[in-house]
């Protein structure tokens, strides 16, 4: 039987994972699932909105963009079976948030410690681009997950979209801050009020790794000084 804070992020995985707000994702993830890629045509695809990942409980929220098409939204779980997620739960493993590096299905034994993954999209984008509109809706479920795992100490960005959305969602949750979306950068952190933290990093994506613009070194390192600033 769940209680607190379990819940409360119970209820709310299970109300984004039946969500409909938005047409255009709606109907994009159950086509990419009925279709299916080559590679995977083994799989029943997800093929619904990504729900949270984590612990209500957690001290580290990680805010991804959105789930990718033939990675979330096929297995199910955030950064779960796509290029993305490879480098950030081994990020995540190698500074002892996650209990293993590799995050392959939903049912891997995966675990997150003291740490919440999310997204400002739940949905898989076509080209990995949500409209305004649809970032707009979404943030109904970013604010519920705020303020659902009350007890983070440091939010971590990935990508500029993460940051500049979930800055929108805190301060319409009552966090007053004066960030703003110009302000990011990879490695960036900023002080928020009650003792919390906002980090910036570039996004794990194929487009950042295969050039070189994120290393391995520089995304641990964001990590690192995130467990570092929740202790
Ligand atoms: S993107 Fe968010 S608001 Fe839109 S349908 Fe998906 S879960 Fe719902």
């Amino acid at each position: 039987m769940l209680a607190g804070r379990d819940r409360c992020l119970f209820k709310l995985n299970t109300a984004i994972a039946a969500c409909e707000r938005c047409p255009r994702l709606v109907q994009y993830i159950q086509q990419v699932a009925h279709t299916r890629r080559r590679a995977y045509l083994h799989w029943e695809y997800w093929g619904k909105p990504v729900p949270n990942f984590g612990t209500a409980e957690a001290k580290i929220l990680v805010v991804g963009l959105a789930p990718a098409a033939h990675g979330g939204n096929r297995t199910g779980r955030l950064f779960t079976g796509d290029e993305s997620g490879n480098w950030l739960f081994r990020a995540l493993y190698e500074v002892g948030l996650a209990n293993q590096p590799e995050s392959l299905h939903r049912d891997d034994g995966m675990e997150l410690h003291h740490t919440l993954m999310t997204a400002v999209c739940h949905c898989a984008p076509p080209a990995n681009k949500p409209t305004r509109e649809e970032l707009q809706n979404c943030q109904h479920w970013m604010k519920a997950t705020l303020r659902c795992a009350q007890e983070w100490k440091v939010a971590v960005t990935l990508g500029r979209v993460a940051f500049e959305w979930t800055l929108r969602a805190l301060r319409e949750t009552g966090v007053e801050h004066s960030v703003k979306p110009s302000q990011f950068a990879h490695g960036a952190e900023f002080a928020l009020p009650h003792g919390r933290w906002m980090l910036c990093s570039y996004h794990p994506s194929q487009q950042n790794t295969f050039t070189g613009k994120l290393t391995r070194e520089m995304l641990r390192a964001v990590f690192e000084r995130a467990v570092q600033l929740a202790r």
